[in-house]
């Protein structure tokens, strides 16, 4: 598609590009992208596609957002970066007291990216046990089909064999329990049954080692890597149930489904289900909440682990080794703190979460074609997420229907014969009209 050659090679010959078996882009060559404009990718030929998976699902906001701009423009006229060892800095404090705010969980410690993230909760959590003199509850638990990254304490809870299968001898063993992907129910039985015989699953591995465990580590209603398999809420009430019975940690990996995701701020809101949430019953409430991606709205790298004060106090002495010994040198850089404070200033003033849930459903009406298209299984939706199974897809299937929704302007990366959509908040109800007609277009043609 993408004719600036010159640039097309050069990124051949010096980028190592992610996720990518570099012989692939000879017959495949990736886009040269020169320029973005709320939901649309613009190459160097002034071609426009959609940006509907939202870079890799880190832009909420649209690309070159003239407030997350503005807000950036005004931090670099103050301070770019100082490392925060010894030092702190406006950004970092009041974006931290506004997760708290949000999460109810009071500390923030600060990554780069989504696998740090895992990394220093994991970390933390093992560490918080050695702390109460419990060292031997360092084992972790992961959900079958899981994705918490892809650095090498990350890996050993992810449960993707693509990713996993090739490093598996430099993994620490961790213990996979069943999905509760909705998909996977029986015949005739609900999602809740299904998520419910799950959770008894998990109690039924707890029982056993909870003595060697330190933590659960869950993606919350979608497990994105996968291929946006998503599951009912009532699982996460249990699991925090059986976490707090057996005395292990649960870790909410919101970094894909946190910032709105998934119809709410955080994905654990949901749970238990709305029509409990008048009995009473609080929504659960994590050990540890993992947040990166969309924090900033795409723009800067930034990860955040957020807890409880139990956790934090188990660290607090006069002992450094007590102290949680994790750094990054970017961590909490001030930059991207500045975006992602722009980023909850524009969910306040924009009450993007209401605005969402209007848009959400205009979308899945103009999908209802898709939905049910002769072509496809298991048409699912949770918030601003939507994915669907291609039955009988041939080898290679991705690829081409990459490059066939390419051709009509749409940029959409299919896991396997899953197509999912994942557009930018800003997108605007035409734009989700040219989606769903690029995707009818290619479920109806016989060659992809
Ligand atoms: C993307 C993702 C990660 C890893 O984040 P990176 O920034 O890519 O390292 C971890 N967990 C989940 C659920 C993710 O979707």
């Amino acid at each position: 598609m993408a004719t600036d050659n010159d640039l097309i090679n050069r990124t051949r010959a010096a980028v190592w590009h992610p996720c990518t078996q570099m012989k692939a882009l000879e017959a495949t060559p990736p886009l040269a992208i020169a320029r973005g404009e709320e939901a649309w990718l613009i190459d160097t030929d002034g071609r426009r596609y959609l940006d509907a998976i939202s870079s890799w699902w880190v832009n909420l906001f649209g690309h070159c957002n003239p407030r997350i701009n503005a807000a950036i423009i005004d931090q670099l006229g103050k301070i770019e970066h100082v490392m925060l060892a010894g030092a702190t800095h406006a950004p970092v404090v009041e974006l931290s007291e506004r997760l708290a705010q949000l999460t109810g969980l009071g500390h923030a410690f600060y990554g780069s990216d989504g696998a740090s993230a895992t990394e220093i909760a994991l970390k933390m959590s093992a560490h918080y046990w050695r702390n109460q003199r419990q060292p031997k509850k360092n084992g972790y638990i992961s959900l079958k089909n899981g994705y918490h990254g892809e650095t090498v304490g990350a890996l050993s809870v992810t449960d993707i064999p693509l990713f996993k299968d090739t490093y598996a001898p430099l993994l620490r063993q961790s213990v996979q329990v069943p999905t509760p992907d909705a998909r996977l129910a029986e015949p005739g039985e609900s999602a809740e049954a299904y998520a419910l015989r799950c959770a008894d699953a998990l109690e039924a591995h707890l029982a056993g080692h909870a003595a060697n465990t330190a933590a659960f580590i869950v993606e919350p209603l979608v497990q994105g890597a996968t291929g946006m398999a998503m599951y009912h809420p009532v699982y996460l009430t249990r699991a925090r149930a059986l976490c707090d019975q057996y005395q292990v940690h649960l870790i909410a990996d919101e970094i894909a489904v946190g910032f709105g995701r998934t119809g709410t701020m955080f994905a654990c809101e949901q749970a238990p289900p709305a029509s409990l949430a008048g009995a009473g019953i609080k929504t659960v409430r994590p050990d540890f909440i993992c947040l990166s991606k969309g924090i900033t709205g795409g723009y800067l790298p930034l990860s955040a682990v957020l807890t409880t004060d139990e956790v934090y106090a188990a660290f607090y002495g006069d002992t450094t080794a007590r102290g949680f010994l994790h750094s990054h040198s970017y961590t909490g850089n001030p930059l991207a703190c500045r975006a992602a404070l722009a980023v909850l200033d524009i969910f306040e003033t924009d009450q993007v979460i209401v605005t969402n849930r209007a848009k959400a459903q205009s979308f899945t009406d103009l999908l209802a074609e898709v939905a049910v298209h002769p072509r496809i299984r298991h048409f699912r939706h949770t918030g601003m997420i939507w994915a669907f199974d291609v039955v009988e897809a041939r080898p290679g299937f991705a690829a081409r229907f990459h490059q066939a929704a390419l051709e009509l302007g749409v940029f959409i990366r299919p896991v396997g014969k899953t197509v999912y959509v994942m557009p930018p908040y800003v997108t605007s109800i035409e734009d989700m009209h040219t989606l769903a007609v690029a995707l009818l277009a290619c479920l109806d043609n016989p060659d992809i």
